[in-house]
């Protein structure tokens, strides 16, 4: 699970964030371009647009899965 104060300025508002964890290894970005983005300053991916369709939800949630360092978290009430 990330660890919500680490959640990185640089991402868009939104449930779904990287945190500064991120190794950027590339994995959901791979898996989500649509929603996830590197950013060549940190290093790190950032989440760039919050998924607006289920496909895009589920290639987030699949990035989100597959994050080595779980990276990403995912903010819902
Ligand atoms: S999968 Fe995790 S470690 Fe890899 S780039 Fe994405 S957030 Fe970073």
């Amino acid at each position: 699970m990330a660890t919500p104060s680490l959640r990185l300025p640089e991402n868009v508002p939104g449930p779904f964030y990287v945190t500064s964890e991120c190794i950027d290894c590339d994995m959901c970005r791979e898996f989500a371009p649509t929603v996830f983005r590197r950013d060549a300053d940190l290093s790190s991916s950032v989440v760039f647009h919050q998924p607006e369709t289920e496909a895009e939800r589920a290639q987030a949630l699949e990035g989100m899965q597959g994050c080595p360092v779980e990276a990403i978290g995912l903010a819902e009430d």
